[in-house]
């Protein structure tokens, strides 16, 4: 079908949600993307989703292979591959526990609904308010909207979920001034993805989790984007040097197919019985064989080479005149520019180069193994629109 009569019949029968580029893509192989025979290097990863660019091979391998054996079963059942998942990742984050679920926003749900219970079961009733931070993004769902710290997505779907209060990021006494005797949890990305690549201060971070500790305050870090090695560690929390109570991942983790997982800890491995929760797909077999071929080549050894092509990207932006600041981690990355970002978005994409945008700022996720050659040539694009 040619873009024409795609955007039509995508207008008429798509809901109208996606304010999309003008741009049909119909194939993809590692961080190239084709439209018919034009094509583009990928600096998106389908937002942080293709960890491994895309139809990565040993990934396709894996999930083929799965769907060739146990395509579902639903959770009344055991599953290997759902357990070697959990393994893995317990292991990889020191922590006891995991619940899976389809997406960031579900495992976000789920880190809320494990915070008001492990609550509840010490405290009783009325204990049940979350804190998260102005400029963060938990997801679509009315509690994950209700914890986003946007007042522009407050609005349409009153009412909206009671019991979160919004703090200052990088502020520990706009934190304490929120808290109270009602206060479950703390939730919190250490880098604010969508609200404009917004790296945590690590004093700060500190101060919230000894805060939350003093307080049997549950600590929530949302690592639907900044996880599985995104930011040059398998996790972003382990170059905080802390331990969250709850970690929710998700995008990055499936390599390309929906995933997402609650990892909990010492003290929220129980929170949840039989019947306190449940997802009919989480723990999808084909899903988890995607992640686990995702989660075993991200040792320490691959995740050093994130940190050494994000140095090289950022060396590389310094040449750039238009760029004032790079701000962001590993391969996590926001231009500050003056101009505008979707403008600059659109450019880059007529020239062959896919960037994403974050507030007025062009976000750069590339697939983690993306090559020197494919950087190269797409920050040579991004010069060329920013000269
Ligand atoms: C993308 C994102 C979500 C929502 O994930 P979905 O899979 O779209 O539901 C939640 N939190 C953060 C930090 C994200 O970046």
């Amino acid at each position: 079908m040619n873009i024409d009569k795609l955007k039509e019949k995508d207008k008429q029968y798509i809901a109208n949600t996606y304010n999309r580029f003008d741009l049909s893509i119909s194939k993809g192989a590692g961080s190239k993307v084709f439209d018919g025979e034009k094509k583009y290097i990928d600096f998106g990863s389908g937002i942080a989703v293709s960890t491994f660019g895309l139809c990565d091979r040993e990934w396709v391998e894996a999930i083929t292979k799965q769907a060739n054996t146990l395509s579902h079963t639903s959770n009344l059942y055991y599953t290997n591959p759902s357990v070697d998942l959990a393994e893995k990742l317990c292991k990889k984050a020191s922590m006891q526990k995991v619940f899976f679920s389809n997406s960031g926003a579900e495992a976000n749900e789920t880190a809320i609904k494990c915070a008001r219970k492990y609550s509840y079961d010490k405290y009783g009733d009325d204990r049940y308010e979350i804190i998260t931070l102005k400029n963060s993004f938990h997801g679509r769902t009315m509690a994950t909207l209700s914890a986003t710290g946007q007042d522009s997505m407050h609005k349409y779907f009153n009412p909206f979920l009671d019991g979160f209060k919004y703090a200052d990021a990088n502020d520990i006494e706009s934190i304490k001034k929120v808290a109270s005797d009602k206060t479950c949890a703390i939730m919190f990305e250490l880098v604010q993805g969508e609200g404009g690549v917004n790296v945590l201060d690590p004093k700060f971070v500190a101060e919230v989790c000894a805060f939350a500790k003093a307080n049997d305050i549950l600590t929530i870090v949302d690592e639907v984007q900044t996880g599985n090695g995104r930011c040059g560690s398998y996790f972003a929390y382990m170059q905080y040097g802390i331990k969250p109570d709850i970690v929710t991942t998700a995008k990055g983790l499936g390599g390309g197919l929906p995933i997402g997982a609650v990892l909990m800890n010492e003290k929220t491995e129980n929170v949840f019985d039989f019947g306190s929760h449940g997802s009919t797909f989480g723990a999808n077999p084909i899903c988890c064989a995607g992640a686990i071929s995702v989660v075993d080549r991200l040792d320490e050894k691959f995740l050093k080479t994130v940190t050494d092509r994000s140095n090289y990207i950022v060396q590389k932006l310094k040449n750039i005149e238009k760029i004032k600041s790079v701000s962001g981690l590993g391969l996590m990355l926001g231009l500050e520019i003056d101009v505008n970002a979707k403008q600059v978005a659109i450019e880059c994409m007529e020239k062959g180069l896919l960037v994403l945008t974050a507030k007025n700022k062009v976000r750069l996720l590339p697939a983690l193994n993306i090559s020197y050659q494919e950087i190269d040539k797409g920050i040579e694009i991004l010069a060329e629109v920013l000269k």
